[in-house]
């Protein structure tokens, strides 16, 4: 087989699936359980962080220390909760989304994720739509508060554990938030952003990405963005 010459960097929530504010809603239980405190995600502006951010912010919005052990707490009462969920109610793949499988089958291609989520919550929300299988690897948000951290992490990855390097043109990152625009500009990435989220195209269009879909319903439209 030949070595795949484009890497593809996937952001989950708003991107690939909707989880009908599953995420929303296990991370204020989470905050209820940990700390004994109503919160509300929706208070503060968390599109596009990670999931340890948002602790942390969580944190000091209600005035709460965020210590390691606080902090990892609430990441795993969130996990907890986010399964039952989501077992109850899955989550559904956005508009075209089985370009995943395509691609998964492509031997030019090598699909990973690059997501705010930490390991556990990722899986869980796509194994909630069978999509967890269609991917190579990830680089997750387990311990780190900064998103731009992990377009390195995800090279640094695809390195070591596939000994390919792929140049910035043969690298796509592709997410619905100016914070995914962000991350693969900061790793000179191809970006590719999708109006699936909650931002609009005219919005994502500010942070400037390569590419702007309404969805990525056109698979043809999409795949021509690789080649
Ligand atoms: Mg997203």
């Amino acid at each position: 087989m030949n070595s795949p010459d484009k890497l593809l960097l996937w952001d989950i929530d708003g991107t690939i699936i909707e989880t009908k504010g599953a995420g929303e809603t296990a991370m204020n239980r989470a905050f209820k359980e940990v700390f004994n405190l109503d919160a509300d995600l929706y208070a503060i502006d968390y599109s596009g962080r990670t999931d340890p951010l948002l602790g942390r912010m969580l944190c000091e919005f209600y005035g709460i220390p965020d210590s390691p052990t606080n902090n990892q707490a609430f990441v795993n009462a969130y996990v907890r909760n986010l399964s039952a969920i989501l077992a109850e109610s899955p989550a559904t793949l956005l508009p075209g989304m089985p370009v995943l499988e395509i691609l998964a089958n492509r031997s030019d291609c090598l699909q990973g994720l690059l997501t705010g989520n930490v390991q556990s919550g990722g899986k869980c929300k796509l194994e909630s739509v069978d999509a967890w299988k269609f991917f190579a690897f990830g680089a997750f948000a387990d311990y780190c508060y900064d998103r731009n951290e992990l377009g390195p992490k995800a090279l640094e990855i695809v390195k070591d554990d596939f000994g390919v390097a792929f140049n910035q043109e043969q690298t796509f990152v592709i997410g619905d938030t100016p914070r995914d625009v962000e991350c693969g500009q900061h790793i000179q990435a191809q970006t590719i952003a999708v109006a699936t989220g909650k931002y609009s195209l005219g919005e994502l269009a500010e942070s400037e990405p390569d590419f702007l879909f309404e969805d990525l319903s056109d698979t043809e439209a999409f795949l021509a963005v690789l080649d």
